[in-house]
């Protein structure tokens, strides 16, 4: 049988992928590698770049071009079969990961090319590659006396379980709850959308009327339209307190003792690590470089914004007591703000739709990063693909090389999964054969074209293709020629969004919307009137959203440092704290979001939630320079181009930054793009 996941020259070969291919490739490619490491270990005694690291990159690289295509469809054109045999491979290919992590033969090599001359024959990306390689290997405990080491490696087994039986609970203390609502009057204000999801729930649950859920997109309808307070009191209060000791389901998929444990061994590991906390152990992959540092930047950012947050919600305040409501609830707020809104900017973005055809918006975006680069994007016919919808593109610079290609699947249809993402297909490196051209997908679940019409956009959507875009331009235009720290491999978690949220910055810039919309009937731009609006509500609440990431941020980053085996982790604690200090809205008392945050106890966000506003300041701060010399402004493109984009993860982020713009990041970009500079 030939299986086309074991071809490793080209695009995956979608159409021939069946489930039955995707274990045996993955078993004999993963068998390879061990091999390959034990022989590659044993044929020499000085170890050099050309004699281990450039093989060791060359499998890695077979491997994920095989698994690349596997997972991808895994996400896009999910089955049954395919789903199996993905979920089967995941633990193989993660054990491979950690076996090769805590290779102490591998480590020794690495450590003798990292000590030799070598080392200093090496380029500047090969460097990074190999002080990273070290890195990794000292976070994975190799370093430790045995007994310890054994320690470390139960600590990592059961913090795995622990963050995943933490999800669960949230997802069972969400399953757990649910609405049911026979009286019409009760949906009084909820918009059609609204009440048609809740109308489909109640079916699919046999039930009669509408049924709303503790899901986002039912929920929070709800706390936004909803007129009747008490329903709205009610899905609030069960929101809250998922998987806590409180509200409608207390006690049941309690995360409290869960959350202790994580912290208490998240903090053990540190310290075996040798770090103080385990704050500190996050940074050591990050571009921050010391607890002080990520502090005062979120105090600062914080005590900046109070102010403009406390007017903000006494506008709120004075509207709701306007229209009768006194004593401003948790669960007023949003309903009230989102009347402010509609009051003040009446805008809404189904509005904004028909100036958005998908062909004008691509064609605007690719114009853009065509002027701004100098570079030509071009479609490509009769490329193999896992769906009728996916278009295939080629991006070529000045001198007509190929730099990049990509995958374009915008439409949201079954079996996909929802949400945006970019993601690697190939990467770049330098083969016996040349470059490896970098292959991107970029996926969104845009509504498609109905009958004769385009695809119509909103605004909000327009701006998540040219987030992803981003990103995808950092993996395709990179010129580094080592996989480890090409494209967006190996730049660190706060600073991988420089490149996309740099992005979204032109689709607020009147000149750049001339080129991105075009009336789908009259091809007429965005009228000046409309975008007036849409740009003055751009900043509504912009405060109380930034107070609120940043509560976040604090809460996260105090509590991984501030963590004391003698008195516990205090979460609860901790939080009021932080709101006493930050927070101008303080939640009722039994509000338990700690309970389900899982981006930092069930994901990788652990001490690195302030990673958002981090990523922030740096792309407000990098667009304000087009903002000085143009936004379309060519020179300042292509220092961006070669300092940020081009340059991958081979360099730290700050010393890129302060090459592209002469000095480091300060935040007074972001305060004025969301209107809060004194
Ligand atoms: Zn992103």
């Amino acid at each position: 049988m030939s299986n086309p996941l074991l071809n490793p020259d080209g695009l995956p070969r979608f159409s021939e992928i069946r489930p039955e291919h995707v274990q045996p490739a993955i078993e004999r490619l993963l068998a390879e590698g061990r091999a390959q490491v034990e022989q590659l270990l044993a044929a020499h005694e000085h170890y050099t770049w050309d004699n281990l690291v450039a093989p060791l990159e060359a499998m890695d690289d077979r491997i994920s071009r095989a698994w690349s295509p596997v997972s991808h469809m895994n996400s896009v054109v999910n089955n049954e079969a395919l789903r199996k045999v993905y979920n089967e491979c995941l633990p193989l290919l993660s054990a491979y990961g950690t076996e090769l992590g805590q290779h102490e033969g591998l480590y020794r090599a690495w450590r003798q090319i990292a000590a030799g001359d070598e080392y200093r024959r090496l380029d500047t990306a090969q460097r990074k590659i190999v002080d990273n390689a070290l890195r990794d290997f000292r976070l994975s405990g190799i370093e430790l006396p045995q007994q310890q080491r054994d320690r470390f490696k139960t600590i990592l087994q059961q913090l795995s379980e622990l963050t995943s039986k933490y999800s669960d609970n949230v997802l069972d203390a969400t399953n757990a709850w649910h609405r049911q609502i026979r009286d019409e009057a009760l949906l009084a204000g909820l918009p059609g959308s609204a009440r048609a999801l809740a109308r489909q729930t109640a079916q699919q649950r046999g039930l009669e009327g509408w049924v709303f859920t503790l899901e986002f997109p039912s929920y929070y309808p709800v706390m936004i339209y909803a007129e009747n307070r008490a329903l709205r009191e009610e899905l609030y209060t069960a929101y809250v307190t998922r998987a806590s000791d409180f509200g409608p389901n207390a006690g049941q998929f309690n995360n409290d003792a869960i959350m202790e444990q994580i912290l208490a061994l998240r903090h053990e590991a540190a310290r075996l690590l040798g770090y103080h906390n385990y704050a500190e152990r996050s940074l050591a992959t990050k571009m921050a470089h010391s607890t002080e540092q990520v502090m005062s930047f979120l105090n600062d950012l914080a005590g900046r914004t109070r102010a403009a947050g406390q007017q903000e919600l006494q506008a709120v305040r004075d509207f709701a007591t306007a229209h009768g409501c006194q004593e401003l609830q948790a669960w007023d707020i949003p309903y009230y703000s989102e009347r402010l809104r509609q009051q003040k900017y009446s805008i809404s973005q189904e509005e904004l739709k028909p100036w958005f055809p998908e062909q004008r918006v691509l064609a605007g975006l690719f114009a853009i990063v065509e002027r701004l680069y100098g570079l030509r994007i071009m479609p490509v016919d009769g490329i193999d693909t896992w769906h009728d919808d996916v278009r295939f593109f080629r991006i070529l610079d000045a001198t007509g090389t190929v730099r990049g290609e990509f995958y374009l699947d915008l439409y949201a249809r079954q079996h996909k999964r929802g949400g945006a993402w970019m993601d690697e297909c190939v990467s770049r490196r330098r083969t016996a054969g040349g470059v490896q051209t970098p292959v991107a997908y970029l996926t969104c679940n845009f509504s498609p074209p109905i009958g004769a019409d385009p695809a119509l956009l909103t605004h909000d959507e327009v701006i998540t293709l040219f987030h992803e875009f981003g990103h995808g331009l950092h993996h395709m235009l990179t010129q580094i020629d080592y996989a480890g720290v090409s494209g967006i491999n190996g730049v660190a978690w706060d600073a991988v969004e420089l490149p996309s949220q740099f992005m979204e910055n032109w689709c607020w810039e009147r000149a750049a919307l001339d080129l991105v919309s075009g009336h789908y009937h009259t091809g007429e731009t965005l009228p000046e009137e409309l975008y007036q609006r849409m740009h003055r509500a751009r900043n509504f609440q912009s405060a109380l959203q930034m107070l609120r990431q940043l509560e976040f941020a604090l809460f996260d980053f105090r509590m991984h440092r501030d963590y004391d085996p003698a008195r516990g982790a205090r979460i609860h604690e901790t939080l009021e704290a932080v709101r006493r200090e930050v927070a101008v809205l303080q939640p009722p008392a039994f509000n338990r979001f700690e309970n389900s945050f899982t981006h930092i106890f069930g994901g990788g966000y652990a001490a690195g939630y302030y990673s958002y506003k981090w990523a922030e300041v740096l792309s407000a701060d990098a667009f304000s320079a087009f903002e000085e010399t143009g936004i379309f402004n060519r020179d300042t493109g292509e220092r961006f181009l070669h300092s940020v984009l081009e340059q991958g993860g081979a360099r730290e982020p700050m010393e890129l930054f302060v090459e592209f713009r002469g000095r480091e990041p300060t935040i007074d970009a972001l305060l004025r793009h969301s209107g809060l500079a004194a």
